[in-house]
């Protein structure tokens, strides 16, 4: 079996591959991009139709890069013609107190933002409780779509030649003097730079073949709450308690699972508790739908990634 050539082989077509084969082709660069399911799969971490963007955090580089984003999104989407973020505006709250510096930060970089009363917070958005804390909203805040997302950097990329394999698992990456080589069953690429975005499957593809940061598999889980008022939906903000609560916590705090190449992930034991949570209403509302998520957690909690060959 001879490999076929490309400039940059990427493996996974999560929200991170399929960005990254999207930002390579319309470089110019030949690509191809190789998934081991189908699109729309729920075994990654990018499925479903919503994601926080937000512009607060306490690292400022996460400021700048941000602002960098929300322009790359605008242009996806002018692309792709659909709206792939509802700017909702998202609230910071909780005895964490963190709102002050992320004030200080955002406004320090012309982000508008406002701190407020818990109280100025309660009665904007009546029904949600914020504690006595001080509340921090900035406007830029919202909900990105990410399979509607996923799907128009995929066609973004393919418009400009990608090659997309779905339903491909790696099996293994060689690298060798100058180049790579990716192996599925049966057919293989070389290319001069392999970008791995295997997200939860890192460790299973390339461990022990190049320095990765020391990395955790949890599975999370994502109760869904039904409205209600049926067919009424509140503009509400996206919302970041901080600390995380045991209801709506960080992901990385999930049970450990693990993940093997191209294999979907154990089911979850995460279950509603059968009694309310402590910090829940007496009575409160019952999810009307839990989902698994597997994501993958590096302990620093920061973008990390690394590269053979040049991009
Ligand atoms: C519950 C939850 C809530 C989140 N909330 C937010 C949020 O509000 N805001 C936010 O910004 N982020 C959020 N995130 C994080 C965000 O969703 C992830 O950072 C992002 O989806 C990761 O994408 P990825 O492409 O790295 O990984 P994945 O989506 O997991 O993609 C990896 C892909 O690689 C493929 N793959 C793996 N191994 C192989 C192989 N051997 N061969 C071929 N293909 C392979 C997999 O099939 C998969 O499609 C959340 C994550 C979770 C889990």
């Amino acid at each position: 079996m001879s490999a076929e050539q490309a400039d940059v082989v990427v493996v996974g077509a999560g929200l991170a591959g399929s960005a990254t084969a999207r930002a390579l082709a319309r470089r110019g660069r030949s690509v191809v991009l190789v998934e081991a399911f189908q699109p729309g799969h729920r075994h990654g971490s990018s499925h479903g139709s919503a994601r926080i963007f937000r512009r607060a955090y306490p690292d400022p580089l996460y400021v700048r890069l941000t602002g960098q984003v929300q322009v790359l999104w605008r242009q996806l989407a002018d692309e792709a013609g659909e709206q792939l973020v509802t700017t909702t505006g998202a609230v910071d709250y909780g005895p964490a107190r963190k709102q002050e510096k992320l004030y200080e930060i955002l406004t320090g970089f012309g982000v508008p933002a406002e701190l407020m009363t818990a109280e100025a917070a309660a009665e904007r958005w009546p029904g949600m409780s914020f504690g006595p804390d001080p509340v921090l909203l900035h406007p830029d805040g919202g909900v990105i779509d990410p399979e509607r997302a996923m799907a128009a950097m995929r066609a973004s990329a393919a418009g400009r030649g990608a090659q997309i394999s779905y339903g491909t698992p790696v099996l293994r990456v060689e690298t060798g003097g100058d180049d790579a080589t990716v192996y599925t069953a049966d057919r293989s690429w070389r290319a001069s730079a392999v970008v791995v975005a295997a997200g939860a499957w890192l460790e299973p593809l390339l461990g022990g073949q190049v320095p990765l940061p020391p990395l955790a598999v949890t599975q999370e889980e994502f109760f869904h709450f039904a409205p209600r008022t049926p067919g009424r939906r509140a503009r509400r903000p996206a919302c970041t308690p901080r600390p995380a609560t045991r209801i709506s916590s960080w992901t990385g705090t999930g049970p450990s699972s693990s993940a093997r190449p191209a294999r979907a992930m154990a089911p979850s034991s995460r279950r509603w508790p059968a009694r309310s949570p402590p910090t829940w209403p007496a009575g409160g509302p019952r999810p009307s739908a839990a989902s698994p998520w597997p994501p993958i957690a590096t302990p620093p909690n920061h973008l990390y990634h690394g590269h053979l060959g040049a991009l």
